[in-house]
Parts: C-alpha cells; structure tokens; sequence
C-alpha cells in the first residue's frame, strides 16, 4: 500500500463532528430592515451618518458600518450642534421624548424601530388611552424597554422582570390592566409571569399572542429542537443581545451540557469542546451568517464535520423595505 497523503493523514487524524444547524438561526427582518436603512442613508447623503444607539447588538455588523462612515452615539446630545447629517434610531426603538428632541434641534431622522416593536409602542397607547395601565414584562435597562416605557408618562407602565415581581405587584387599579411584553424574552419565561398575572388579576387585558417576535420564537423552538441530541450548543450573538441570551438559556434548559455564546471564532473556549462528537449552533436575531460560517470553519480546521440543517419553522417575513428607500428618496428634497 503507498503512503497516505498529508490531506488524507489529516482527515483521519481529526475526530468526527456532527453539526446539526438551527434553521431559523441569524438575521430577523427587522434587524435585516435596520442595516439596510444606515447602508442606504451612507449611500444617498454619504458619510457620516449618526446612529442613536448600536443600530443593532452585534458589534461585528456595527464596526463594518462604522468603517463605511456611521457614527454611534449613545444620546442625542453627543452629536454637534451644527449638524446637518442624518440621524438614524436603532431597531430597539427609542422614547417619544427623542423624536421631539430631535425635531427641536432641527435634525433630519429616520427611525429604524423595527415594526414589531411599534406595534408594542401602538398598544400601550391604546390601553393608556382606554385608561387602564400597563404591565411591561421586560429587562430592565434593555433599550427596548427604555423605548416602550418612554412611550407614555412615568408612572403608566409598570416592569415586571420575574415572576417574584409579579407576585409582588401592587397595582393602582387592579381591574385596569392590560399586558405587553418586550419582543425578545424566553418564551417559556414569559408564560410563567403572564399564568401569575391572570390568576392574580382577571380581567387584566393580554395580548391574543404575547408581544414576543415570531423571529425570537422560532429560535427558541429551533434550540429546544436540537439541544438535546447534541454534546454542546454554541450561540453566535452578542452578550447585550437580548435574544441571544435567552437562546444560551434556552439550550441549557433543554439539557445541553455546554451552552455558550460566542461572538466570533476567535472567542471559542477549545476546552469547552473537548472530547464532543455532536454540536448544536445557532445564532442570533443581529448575527450576521458570515459569523456563523466563521465559526463552523474554525471547528473544521481541528475535527471532520458533517453539516447538516434542522429546520424547524420556515421564514419569509420582510418588512417594507421599499417603503423605507421611497422614505429615503423622498428625504432627499427634505
Ligand atoms: S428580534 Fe423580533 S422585534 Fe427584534 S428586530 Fe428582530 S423581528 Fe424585530
């Protein structure tokens, strides 16, 4: 028999991986929606262009926007006074108090909130305006619950974070409620506050579906499919993402061992991964796919993988993107 070449060698020296890949995984389209709406804007006024918070919470999508002339703040008043350049919101949406500040200063804005997210701002206000007040169920400090919060005078909207806060909550008006929730919380979390809510206060108005996003819910359900026939999970994301987060949660509970987030390839713990024959990955709503691929090459280089995809739920949900660029042509004669 003739000697083995080094390519053979390698393949046999490697160990067998098996990846099963969550689909959906990756890229919502309201975060599709946001980045689109700063390329646009660098492309039609040119840089720079300010953006009011990260347009969305991957810092890798955010320095390749940064690199092409977008300028995150974190509030308005970091930006110039003099400035002319376009002012965009991120997809968390932000506080009515931002808007009106902006027309103040005379700034030229387009908000990048995603749709899913006005429509949680849209319902507060509707209950407000029945005169019930509202319960937000949320994390506190997440600028999406900054933004809905800041959708109606303080003291309106109450947050609960945790079914111990629900327990404990004192309402003005217990007969006077109603229920929204922010877009990116663990599903199974959520309906455990919202069963202590109802039983608590009847009459309490809720949601026909929770105010979670179907892109939160099909990755939720993708890990709690996968998790369990694998040796380890790993979720491309960033740790201030929301629904990032609850997917690392997600996997543990569905008992995998080894539930880790990662950002990038080069942040992979080796000694989490010792020793496993199948892995699970995901990643999140504001993960781009080129990380994802990062990642699957990076286990390439050390074990023999098989790729092969769970599909659990099928997405074909966009949002007006037309409508965004007739925005962007007609802020053109602003
Ligand atoms: S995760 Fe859901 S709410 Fe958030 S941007 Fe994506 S679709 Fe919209």
């Amino acid at each position: 028999m003739g000697r083995s070449s080094p390519h053979v060698k390698e393949m046999i020296e490697k160990p067998h991986l098996d990846i099963l890949l969550c689909a959906p995984r990756g890229f919502c389209a309201g975060v599709d929606r946001a980045i689109q709406i700063v390329d646009l804007a660098l492309k039609k006024y040119g840089a720079p262009v300010y953006v009011r918070h990260e347009i969305v919470h991957n810092k890798f999508v955010v320095d390749s926007l940064r690199a092409k002339g977008a300028i995150f703040v974190e509030e308005l008043e970091e930006i110039p006074a003099d400035n002319e350049a376009p002012v965009i919101f991120s997809a968390h949406g932000v506080a009515k108090s931002v808007p009106v500040e902006a027309r103040s200063r005379n700034m030229f804005f387009l908000d990048a909130t995603c749709p899913l997210v006005t429509k949680v701002h849209v319902e507060a206000q509707r209950h407000a305006e029945d005169g019930r007040d509202i319960v937000l169920i949320g994390h506190k400090g997440h600028p999406e619950v900054i933004g809905t919060m800041g959708q109606l005078p303080p003291g309106r909207i109450s947050l609960i974070e945790t079914v111990e806060d629900a327990e404990a909550f004192a309402p003005r008006d217990a007969d006077n409620l109603a229920l929204v929730t922010q877009t990116t919380l663990s599903v199974d979390d959520t309906s455990a506050i919202v069963l202590v809510l109802k039983s608590r206060f009847p009459n309490i108005s809720v949601p026909h579906k929770e105010d979670i996003c179907y892109a939160t819910t099909n990755r939720q359900e993708a890990v709690k499919f996968v998790a369990p026939k694998v040796d380890a999970m790993i979720v491309v994301g960033a740790p201030n993402s929301s629904n990032s987060m609850r997917l690392v949660e997600v996997g543990e509970r569905a008992g995998c061992k080894v539930s880790v987030l990662v950002q990038r390839a080069e942040d992979i713990d080796w000694a989490q991964f010792d020793g496993i024959s199948s892995l699970g990955i995901t990643a999140g709503a504001s993960a781009p796919e080129s990380l994802v691929e990062e990642v699957i090459a990076a286990f390439a280089e050390r074990f023999t993988v098989n790729v092969e995809i769970a599909v659990t739920a099928e997405e074909n949900i966009a949002f007006n993107i037309p409508r965004v660029l007739r925005q962007l042509e007609d802020s053109v004669g602003r």
